[in-house]
């Protein structure tokens, strides 16, 4: 444990006495409790035994090796996709996306292959240097990268996260969600003590514009015993106009510890706004067809209205008025904001590259002719120069987004792909001068909150943007490029 903090070794301890073990500390192998030991453990042969271990989940000889369901499953979705006249499953999986085809989603990917790898390897060469300025000699491996990579950002930017949160009380965020969307979409919210609620800290506001209700909202905010963890949207009622004028019920769920004061972390105040941005797109939801209501879009799409809204967070018009102490009521100094998020920055080469590998896998795995997964996803990763200090997110026998179901398969380009439309979306406000530029705003509004899936979404996306989407805001949000 030399190396590894208090609240990591408390975890560790607690694991161990969860199973019952005679030794005082357990690390298991969900990515929670590994990705710590790796990031603080001094002990380099044990970060290498744990990350084998890991990295192998699904792959070991034993009666949970996956590569023999993973192959029949792929051989599986090629003939489904055939019976139902596709070339391959990707194309099957793809054709009613915003990608439409595994062209354009290959595309995507491979051109921010390019500049991530590019980072990545000056992130893996900076590592080396930090080792070799320790004295030591050896050649950076993968169970090396996190350790060494924690203890340059440490060096580089020494920055406790912390120091925000008395800037975000939760009753002050709320109110910026709220008056963000006053400002790009001329709604209001009026808190509703007569409608009845599941449970004393769930909360109701009606929501209007121009006099007019358009919706109800629940906010549920805090953990409590029995109540799944998590954050999450759900719609209670679609809004539609199939059988009369039917207003949108909409509930927004997240899990903050209560407490008084209760301050967020600034993930925790991004959540919030990420969540109420899938909340705006229920609550303007305009359509005639239930089916086609709200967030009822393709899954490369359904992203764009809850990450493009985490933008307003840090936007000096709404933290000047929302992030105050919560002791002295002074604004947050800008330079604090702007060093948490060059902070984050840092270290977005490996990110971005174990992220793609994974997709560009996934993408391979689905247009390719079948064959044994292994070798298939060995020849993908020499085809794109994998970096050898870094493996891919998820490896094939443990991927479970794209094998444990088929929501993700061919799909989990998405992260990266609706990625690139928050980035590139929001940049259209940057170009407008103007953070709430409401030509701009109606356009969002148009064809991206309110128009639900009765539109081909790249041509929605067009028609907000006035072109398609383009990776350089992402590259540049993401550090991948110099601005
Ligand atoms: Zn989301």
């Amino acid at each position: 444990m030399g190396g590894v903090p208090q609240s990591v070794r408390d975890a560790a301890a607690a694991l161990a006495r969860e199973r019952g073990l005679s030794a005082p500390y357990a690390v298991s192998l969900s990515r929670s409790s590994v990705e710590p030991f790796l990031q603080y453990a001094d002990d380099r042969d044990l970060r290498e035994q744990l990350f084998r271990a890991w990295t192998s989940r699904g792959a070991g000889s034993n009666d949970n090796n996956n590569t023999a369901i993973i192959e029949e499953t792929l051989v599986l979705r090629a003939e489904k996709a055939r019976l139902l006249g596709y070339e391959n499953f990707a194309a099957y999986k793809l054709a009613d996306s915003m990608a439409a085809s595994p062209l354009a989603a290959r595309d995507l990917l491979e051109k921010v292959w390019a500049p991530a790898r590019d980072r990545a390897l000056a992130e893996r060469d900076a590592l080396q240097d930090l080792i070799a300025s320790e004295g030591e000699n050896f050649t950076l491996a993968p169970w090396d990268w996190r350790y060494y990579a924690e203890k340059l950002r440490k060096e580089r930017f020494d920055f406790d996260e912390a120091a925000l949160k008395p800037y975000f009380q939760i009753e002050n965020l709320i109110a910026a969600v709220f008056f963000t969307a006053e400002k790009l979409f001329g709604l209001t919210f009026k808190p509703r003590m007569d409608i009845p609620v599941y449970h004393p800290d769930v909360r109701v506001w009606e929501v209007r514009r121009d006099d007019s209700i358009i919706g109800f909202f629940y906010g549920d905010y805090f953990a409590r015993s029995g109540k799944q963890g998590g954050a999450w949207m759900s719609s209670l009622r679609d809004q539609h106009r199939l059988s009369g004028d039917v207003l949108p019920i909409i509930l927004n769920n997240l899990n903050f510890v209560k407490s008084d004061p209760c301050l967020l972390s600034f993930d925790d105040a991004e959540t919030l706004f990420h969540e109420f941005g899938h909340a705006l797109h229920g609550l303007l939801s305009h359509v005639k067809y239930p089916r086609l209501s709200g967030t009822n879009v393709a899954r490369d799409f359904v992203e764009l209205p809850s990450q493009i809204y985490e933008h307003w967070l840090e936007e000096p018009q709404v933290l000047q008025r929302f992030a105050r102490h919560y002791q002295t009521g002074e604004p947050m100094p800008a330079a604090l904001l702007e060093r948490m998020l060059n902070a984050r920055n840092a270290g977005q080469g490996f990110g971005t590259v174990e992220l793609l590998a994974s997709a560009i896998v996934d993408m391979d795995f689905h247009t390719n002719p079948p064959g044994d997964p292994q070798a298939m996803e060995t020849q993908t990763l020499a085809r794109i120069g994998m970096p050898a200090e870094i493996v891919p997110r998820h490896a094939a026998p443990h991927f479970a987004h794209i094998f444990g179901g088929d929501g993700y398969a061919a799909g989990y380009y998405a992260y990266l792909w609706s990625e690139v439309l928050d980035a590139d979306g929001f940049q259209a406000f940057k170009e407008a001068r103007d953070p709430f530029d409401p030509a701009t705003a109606r356009r969002l509004h148009d064809y991206i909150y309110a128009s639900g899936g009765t539109r081909d979404f790249a041509q929605a996306y067009r028609d907000f943007r006035g072109r398609d989407p383009r990776i350089e805001p992402l590259l540049e949000g993401r550090g991948l490029v110099t601005a």
